[in-house]
């Protein structure tokens, strides 16, 4: 039995980061008591830290929603894991009862809460976690490293998923060569006949991304890229990027009766010639749910390749004062990810 609750990651309010004490409450039936191994840092991290996160959010918070850990304890009601288990599990926690959540799609749920964003998160030691959230990593070689790549991937195929149901991408240009464009990269390459262009600034993440799969690697400034490829050359654009600068960028680049696909949230105007004239398709993702088991094989099969992404290890415990010093810790690499064990 644990006689302390152990440390979190505190977000007390925008850029005041904390190492705090947690009291741990008694587990209920459905729940468990996980060990939480590492935590992944994301995009919307990022934007948690420093107040720029738009979305539905809440502070003071512990972040992380990408993460790994094993099962130390678990409640009466719980029977398809053990303790011992190793798990990771879903950032969304859907309330089931909507309209939404019963007849449509749960990724519209009107009372969803995520964990590390609107409810707290796994940058902890222990967290007490219902069971409906975990997924199980008993039957991979997956090393706790890139297990925290698993949630993203899920994010990533939900969305490739969606915007290739009704096509085969030949050509497809990724923006941004963050965790989600190299994971994209890897996805899109595992269909047949798919070339990928990747353009970013940052030549650490080029680098992996050529590594990971990616046909050509551009280090160019996005809003560059209509004076360097053809009009209309793309069947699929997906973009990661966040840049405004997209806009344009996506306007020149996909091919008449294409598809975009967007992961980030930029302020971007569209000229509806767009999709009314060129036919062009749009789609958007944010949630990974029902991707877990998928993304889990996928990575699974990568072997050790995939912890190239990881570019950046931190103990959970010096995380604050090393970001203090330092915001840019976070978005230099590729992926950083907190060591909590
Ligand atoms: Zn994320
Ligand atoms: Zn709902």
């Amino acid at each position: 039995m644990l006689t302390s609750g152990g440390r979190a990651l505190k977000i007390e309010s925008p850029g005041l980061l904390t190492i705090s004490p947690v009291k741990l409450r008694t587990l209920r039936e459905h729940e468990v008591l996980v060990s939480v191994r590492y935590v992944g840092i994301c995009g919307s991290d990022v934007k948690l830290f420093s107040g720029r996160y738009e979305g539905p959010h809440v502070y003071p918070l512990v972040p992380g929603h990408e993460w790994v850990g094993e099962i130390i304890a678990k409640g009466a009601g719980v029977q398809k894991f053990s303790v011992g288990e190793r798990v990771t599990g879903e950032c969304s926690i859907y309330c089931g009862q909507c309209q939404f959540c019963r007849e449509i799609n749960e990724d519209l749920c009107t009372s969803v809460k995520k964990h590390g964003i609107s409810a707290n998160g796994f940058a902890a030691d222990y967290v007490i976690v219902n069971q409906s959230s975990l997924h199980s990593l008993k039957d991979c070689e997956i090393s706790d490293e890139s297990a925290c790549l698993i949630e993203p991937a899920a994010v990533v195929m939900k969305g490739i998923d969606k915007a290739t149901a009704h096509m085969d991408p030949h050509d497809v240009l990724i923006l941004g060569a963050g965790t989600l464009g190299i994971l994209a990269t890897m996805i899109i390459k595992s269909k047949p006949n798919a070339k990928v262009m990747i353009v970013d600034i940052n030549e650490t993440r080029l680098q992996i991304a050529r590594e990971l799969g990616a046909d050509q690697v551009v280090a160019m400034d996005m809003k560059l890229m209509p004076a360097h490829v053809g009009r209309g050359s793309f069947d699929l654009v997906v973009e990661t990027s966040g840049f405004s600068d997209v806009g344009e960028v996506i306007n020149h680049t996909v091919k008449p009766g294409g598809s975009v696909l967007f992961f980030s949230q930029p302020k971007v105007s569209f000229s509806t010639d767009l999709f009314v004239s060129k036919m062009v398709n749009i789609f958007g993702n944010i949630g990974g749910t029902g991707k877990f088991r998928e993304a889990i094989e996928l990575l699974d099969s990568k072997g050790s390749e995939i912890v190239r992404l990881i570019t950046n290890v931190i103990e959970l415990g010096e995380f604050p004062q090393i970001y203090s010093q330092d915001e840019s810790v976070v978005t230099r690499g590729c992926k950083t990810i907190l060591k909590v064990k």
